[in-house]
């Protein structure tokens, strides 16, 4: 049936849910939080998040206040939700009124959410984020002697989770990583009763000095490997496909596109697919980029345009492509990290682009269903 839609985004919940399972056994008995921001990573925060809590998943992390309200809202009371960028100060009562954990950055944000806590007469739960040396977000080593020294503050809050981020996670044998993590060892000894985190995916591979008692999984959940991981691969949980628009048969030298910053280098046939940079498949994919008919590679030719981009299907057997047939983009043949490559950026970018034009295909239990 075509009903139109020129993309389609196929987001595997069966594979979501085995990535899960993967980094909950690698790092147990420290247990797997998710992060949920950025919309899940761009596969939809409401449709993975009960996935992971499905898998039995309790902390769950976001950026934004407001991410963390509607995951509150497709999650119901039995989570915890930590708002990574912190607590906006003025935000206190919509933070308390939604049950959400500030990680609190700095000091002025623990003076805001202490004063909260004394004013409502409730002691409410909050995170620390210590930067013990990305140079990114956080209070300093110095700030962590303070605030453990003030009974007052601890007394009237609810310190339930110390926090830290790594610079190097993805190389393996960076010096830096043993630096921070020392740091952190430093800090959490001043909180002996609070639970700590550092590691995000990358990080949960280093060794179980690092898992805590918390990790904080991302980009593996999703299916993204990152530099280096020969130990541990995500199963893929995204296939992007394209329709074909149109077909044509040209002659050789005949320019492609804006600007015909490509030709033909022979007499073939081109497929103009219904997928382009509004729908975050990369510009810089111009000339470079490919489109997958099974295991028959397609080029792209010419620039990557809005709304299309034109393959050489010169390759395949007349006839076995036709004007409304489906072609991967990202698939077996083409995975996330090799687009990423081709395109110069990280899978995590090329995730968090996908854009809401697609039609949104999800698996569950191997069965398909639209959304
Ligand atoms: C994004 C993020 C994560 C998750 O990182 P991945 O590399 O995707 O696993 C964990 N912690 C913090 C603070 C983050 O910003």
């Amino acid at each position: 049936m075509n009903d139109g839609a020129s993309g389609r985004l196929y987001i595997d919940l069966d594979a979501l849910r085995a990535n899960y399972r993967a980094v909950q056994a690698q790092v147990a008995p420290a247990l797997c939080g998710a992060v949920v921001k950025a919309d899940g990573y761009g596969l939809g925060a409401d449709v993975v998040a009960p996935i992971f809590a499905e898998e039995g998943c309790r902390d769950f992390f976001v950026t934004h206040q407001s991410e963390a309200i509607a995951l509150r809202k497709s999650l119901g009371a039995d989570v915890r939700i930590f708002v990574l960028n912190g607590l906006p100060i003025g935000s206190e009562a919509v933070f308390a009124s939604n049950a959400l954990i500030p990680v609190l950055n700095s000091a002025d944000q623990v003076k805001a959410w202490a004063g909260h806590c004394q004013t409502t007469g409730s002691r409410l739960p909050c995170a620390l984020q210590f930067d013990t040396g990305m140079t990114r977000l956080g209070l300093s080593l110095e700030d962590a002697a303070q605030i453990a020294g003030r009974t007052d503050l601890r007394a009237q809050m609810d310190l339930c989770l110390l926090i830290s981020h790594l610079a190097c996670a993805d190389e393996g044998d960076n010096p830096t990583n043993a630096l921070q993590v020392a740091n952190f060892r430093a800090i959490t000894a001043l909180f002996p009763d609070v639970p700590a985190s550092l590691s995000n995916s990358a990080a949960t591979l280093l060794g179980d000095q690092f898992h805590h008692q918390i990790v904080r999984a991302g980009i593996f959940l999703y299916g993204g490997i990152f530099n280096g991981n020969p130990l541990m691969a995500p199963r893929p949980v995204v296939r992007l496909q394209a329709r074909i628009l149109q077909i044509r048969a040209v002659e050789g030298g005949v320019g492609v596109g804006y600007g015909l910053t490509q030709r033909t280098s022979r007499p073939t046939r081109l497929a103009t697919l219904g997928v382009g940079y509004a729908d975050g498949w990369p510009r810089a994919l111009s000339g470079k980029g490919s489109a997958w008919a099974g295991d028959t590679r397609l080029p792209m030719i010419g620039r990557v345009s809005m709304d299309s981009i034109t393959v050489d299907i010169g390759d395949t057997a007349d006839g076995e492509l036709r004007e409304g047939d489906w072609v991967d983009l990202i698939g077996p043949a083409y995975d996330i990290e090799a687009v990423a490559a081709d395109a110069g950026t990280i899978s995590y970018e090329l995730l968090t682009q996908l854009g809401a034009r697609y039609r949104r295909v999800l698996i569950r239990g191997g069965e398909e269903t639209s959304v």
